[in-house]
């Protein structure tokens, strides 16, 4: 399956990708996990993209869709893939359809998580991910790890993202609603999109996700 995941900043897209790719057998496919990669290799884009990331806006498309397409050119994702934060502007959705023109496959569906901006914010605060792999994702209440400060899946120390920060948080969600918004859009247009609530527990979110793809595949045959 070939699913792109779209919803706020902190509404789980993370949380439930890493799940979701699991049942799904496709791999989790997150730009923003692969910039802080990057950032953490110390590489030339890591360096770029940390300057757009820490003021809360978004990294260039040129160097992003490059990034996207190479990832998704890797031979786990011949047979699908989950896209955690990309596309994330209209421009970054084009260049998606043409790359899938291009090979000849299309998206199956766009899930999009719908939360209460204050719950959001509540679920930003206290995001806590591991400095080894940013793809593991807690929070200090909802979802705390065993030991206060330390990766359940690696051991690895947990932060809080340079990003998380108030001021920061504030201009992402602006950017969310003028730029990112809009792909729901152009998704509904082509007939993809599946809302979900992205409000409850966790187990029970991933549930609610896999009958609203399986729901959609039975409408679509
Ligand atoms: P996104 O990838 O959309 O930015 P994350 O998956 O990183 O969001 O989740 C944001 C924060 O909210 C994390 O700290 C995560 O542990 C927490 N979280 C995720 N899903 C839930 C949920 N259903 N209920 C409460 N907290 C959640
Ligand atoms: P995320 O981990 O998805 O919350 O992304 C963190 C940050 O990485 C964003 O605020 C952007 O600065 C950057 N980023 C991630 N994905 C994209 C994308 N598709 N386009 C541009 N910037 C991105």
């Amino acid at each position: 399956m070939r699913i792109v995941l779209v919803g706020p900043p902190g509404a789980g897209k993370g949380t439930q990708a890493v799940r979701l790719a699991e049942k799904l057998a496709v791999p989790h496919i997150s730009t923003g996990d692969l910039f802080r990669a990057n950032i953490s290799q110390q590489t030339e884009l890591g360096k770029l993209a940390k300057s757009y990331m820490d003021a809360g806006n978004l990294v260039p498309d040129e160097v992003t869709i490059a990034m996207a397409k190479d990832r998704m050119e890797q031979p786990d994702a011949a047979n699908g893939f989950l896209l955690d934060g990309f596309p994330r502007n209209v421009s970054q959705a084009e260049a998606l359809d043409e790359l899938l023109r291009t090979e000849g496959i299309t998206l199956d569906a766009v899930l999009d998580l719908e939360v209460p901006e204050d719950e959001v914010v509540k679920r930003i605060a206290g995001r806590r991910i591991c400095r080894k792999d940013s793809s593991h994702v807690f929070h200090v209440t909802y979802n705390a790890p065993k030991q206060e400060g330390v990766c359940d899946v690696c051991g690895g120390e947990l932060y809080q993202r340079d990003d998380d920060r108030e001021e920061t948080v504030r201009t992402r969600l602006e950017v969310y609603h003028t730029q990112t918004e809009p792909i729901i859009d152009y998704y509904k247009a082509q007939g993809l999109v599946v809302t979900i609530s992205s409000l409850g527990p966790v187990a029970e979110i991933t549930e609610r996700a896999l009958e609203a793809l399986k729901r959609e595949k039975a409408e679509n045959k």
